[in-house]
């Protein structure tokens, strides 16, 4: 009988099963997404969401081999200091300032995989505006075009923008949100200041309102900060509004 009980779960779960045996490559937590071919930027009708329930889009897998063709030789070269087996590729769904829901995708170190999987729920759940999540890929790995679009993304084998120094973007472990609206804004030695995206300038003057501001004590740096990341909002010097490390 107990067996019998046992089978029939077992029957029942089987998809979720292998799925999961898929999915975890030893990262720990997380499941494929139940919905996984879907376009990401693309809108998904809130009836559709409400349907499936927001837990079917997100997910946390390994590289699918699609995605690994689309990064080599573009956000992911040989020399970068994380292999590919030690990234992870997360699907889920983000609300643009309409309040539509949105496909996004990102990869991360798998370190960080699980807590930033679970961020991007609570934003979705919560509302929080983010206007797109592709890949970095999706613009050349070209960090500047990638942010003028106002594009989130995580993994990024290239150096802090104006220096020579690997970003921690090129482990797997920062991601940005937002970008153009939250620039980094830094102070030369000239004294000027300096805007990243260059077309982010009326986005440096953070007494001023506009939509998909980062603000100190605002729900996703609290998500962040509780799971250990350092916003570059803080940051002393340089005032990277987009960005959280660990
Ligand atoms: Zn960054």
């Amino acid at each position: 009988m107990l067996l019998e009980t046992l089978l029939s779960f077992l029957r029942a779960h089987l998809l979720r099963f292998v799925c999961l045996l898929a999915c975890c490559g030893g990262a720990g937590l997380p499941l494929c997404a139940q919905v996984p071919n879907l376009t990401p930027g693309s809108k998904v009708a809130e009836a559709e969401v409400q349907r499936r329930g927001a837990a079917a889009f997100f997910g946390v897998e390994e590289l699918p081999d699609s995605i690994v063709r689309l990064m080599r030789g573009c956000t992911w070269r040989p020399g970068c200091p994380v292999p590919l087996a030690r990234l992870r590729y997360l699907r889920c769904l983000h609300r643009n300032a309409e309040g539509e829901a949105v496909v996004g995708e990102m990869v991360v170190n798998a370190q960080i995989a699980t807590e930033v999987a679970a961020i991007l729920r609570t934003l979705f759940d919560s509302g929080y505006p983010i206007e797109r999540m592709v890949l970095a890929d999706r613009y050349g790995a070209d960090d500047e075009r990638s942010m003028r679009a106002n594009n989130s993304s995580g993994f990024n084998y290239r150096t802090i923008a104006g220096t020579r120094r690997t970003s921690k973007h090129a482990l797997g472990l920062a991601i940005d949100i937002n970008p153009l609206y939250n620039p980094c804004v830094k102070r030369g030695r000239d004294g000027k200041q300096h805007v990243q995206p260059a077309t982010a300038t009326r986005y440096a003057d953070r007494s001023r309102r506009f939509p998909y501001t980062l603000q100190p004590g605002d729900l996703c740096c609290r998500l962040f900060q509780k799971q250990g990341f350092q916003w570059g909002g803080s940051w002393k010097r340089t005032k990277d509004y987009q960005h959280f490390e660990r």
